[in-house]
């Protein structure tokens, strides 16, 4: 440790937003970054822990060697620092950008925790601006074939992997561009896209083959020694409610898509939120991401619909730290449907009761009604609690059920009760050639968990691949 009394001397300061009226003009990035001698400052807060819990299973899930870079970091040492990070972690620009940090949530400082997100990423970007980060060409070949299905962050992050054990990797995806839900998914404001883009070309370099607007079909991956299926977990959660095939209906994704779309293309989006009264069925975190894209769009109001009560604003006594907080939290579109509507757009313990069209099939409103618990724990509505709100555009974002049926189907694979393909044994071999990871193995979760599960996959990939003539 560096400096002992760090964190009595500095206060943790978070990369500040930019103003909420100038980025609900645009779709750029959410953050500015802060100067050298801040990040210096905010990393001499470390206190390397005798007891990292950082790094613990509560933590980070790369067990990023956090204490060891931030006192390099706070030492002007960043290139050092750097090698550190990347001796874990395979990119950290993206989790810079999009981790909610468990490693802060289970810092020893608590609700002051370090830094650790933005420090990681001040890292990586001074790394790319000083031209440390080049190729990384491995010096032999095994002479093994792996294929890598799905390029979002488990399958990048294996791809990587098996790429510098010297396999030959090509990355399959159906997709137009790289990266599953980093490209098309999270949007533009909160993870921008070239930065997507710029570690896909510095993979190219290394030797890894990209292959795009391509649906994996076993018969084609005949020449192949291994195969390593990262579809993720997209099958939506749908709504039990007629229309819900009415025009101005659509689920999460398929609107952050065309969303994304429309800001690489320059273009509007085909399924714009503009001048239109957006619901929001769900009030995670895919929910805020789709008010803070109707926002960005010109819609006229949003509101977000959530069936849970509204969690407490302090953790309770039976989850205390270092476990990850299950308290309210105002992301990024809350904040800003706040500062333009001027009240929190969430209603709790609310659901759709009925989807409300008009003569040619367009959603026009939407009857909600409220949810109580009943003694057996289930959820009733509310009788006479029903409202009318006005809506042109209906957003599901009630979370996720697995696989997508289309690629089990394909490799006849059966998924376990959850949607998941999981092996019995919590390994990743599923059978013969055929491996899993990431959301495909384990349900939609986060991108350092993914990022984890690839790279842990690549371990039974590479002890079967060695053992192929
Ligand atoms: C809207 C949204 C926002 C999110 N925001 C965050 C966030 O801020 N922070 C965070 O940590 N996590 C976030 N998550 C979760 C995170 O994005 C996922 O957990 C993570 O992307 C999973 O990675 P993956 O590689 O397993 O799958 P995915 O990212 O889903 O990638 C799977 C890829 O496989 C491709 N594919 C599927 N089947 C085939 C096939 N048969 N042939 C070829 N290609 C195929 C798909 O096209 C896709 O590109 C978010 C999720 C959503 C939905
Ligand atoms: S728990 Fe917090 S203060 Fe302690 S080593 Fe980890 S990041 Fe540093």
């Amino acid at each position: 440790m560096g400096s002992t009394t760090g964190f009595l001397d500095t206060v943790r300061i978070e990369n500040p937003f930019r103003n909420a009226d100038v980025r609900l003009g645009d779709f750029a990035d959410l953050h500015m970054p802060q100067s050298r001698e801040a990040r210096h400052a905010q990393a001499s807060r470390c206190m390397n822990c005798g007891v990292p819990f950082c790094q613990s299973d509560f933590g980070c899930p790369l067990h990023n060697l956090i204490p060891e870079w931030n006192d390099l970091l706070y030492r002007g040492q960043e290139k050092e620092a750097l090698a550190r990070l990347l001796r874990t972690a395979p990119f950290p620009e993206f989790t810079g950008h999009v981790c909610p940090a468990l490693c802060e949530k289970a810092c020893n400082l608590e609700n002051d925790a370090t830094t650790n997100k933005d420090n990681e990423l001040y890292l990586i970007e001074t790394g790319f601006e000083k031209g440390w980060i080049r190729p990384r060409i491995p010096a032999t070949r095994s002479g093994k074939r792996a294929a890598v299905i799905g390029s979002g962050p488990s399958g990048l992050a294996a791809a990587d992997l098996l790429n510098q054990l010297g396999h030959e990797v090509t990355v399959i995806e159906k997709a137009d561009r790289p990266g599953g839900l980093l490209m098309y998914g999270i949007p533009n404001m909160k993870l921008p896209k070239e930065i997507v883009e710029r570690r896909v070309r510095l993979m190219e370099a290394e030797g890894i083959r990209f292959a795009l607007n391509t649906e994996a079909v076993p018969e084609e991956l005949q020449g192949y020694d291994a195969v390593l299926l990262c579809g993720g977990a997209r099958k939506p959660r749908s709504l039990n409610v007629e229309h819900m095939d009415a025009k101005g209906v659509m689920f999460a994704v398929d609107y952050l898509t065309a969303a994304t779309r429309a800001v690489l293309g320059k273009t509007d989006s085909e399924a714009s939120a503009k001048d239109k009264f957006v619901i929001v069925v769900g009030g995670g975190d895919t929910g805020n991401d789709c008010v803070g894209t109707a926002l960005r769009q010109g819609c006229v109001s949003v509101t977000q619909l959530e069936m849970m009560p509204a969690p407490p604003g302090e953790r309770t006594a039976n989850n205390p730290w270092p476990e990850w907080p299950r308290t309210l939290r105002t992301d990024y579109g809350q904040m800003e449907a706040i500062h333009r509507q001027g009240s929190d757009p969430r209603i709790y313990e609310t659901t759709v009761k009925q989807i409300i069209t008009d003569d040619y099939g367009n959603i026009t409103a939407l009857e909600t009604v409220k949810l109580q618990r009943t003694p057996e724990g289930k959820f009733a509505q509310v009788e006479g609690s029903e409202q009318t709100l006005p809506c042109g555009l209906l957003l599901i974002a009630a979370g996720f059920v697995g696989c997508e049926e289309k690629t089990l189907d394909r490799f006849a694979l059966t998924p376990d009760t959850r949607g998941r393909l999981l092996p019995e044994d919590g390994g990743h071999h599923l059978t013969g050639r055929l491996f899993s990871a990431g959301d495909m193995r384990n349900g939609q979760s986060l991108v350092v968990r993914a990022l984890a599960d690839g790279r842990n996959a690549v371990r039974e990939v590479d002890t079967w691949l060695k053992g192929q003539d």
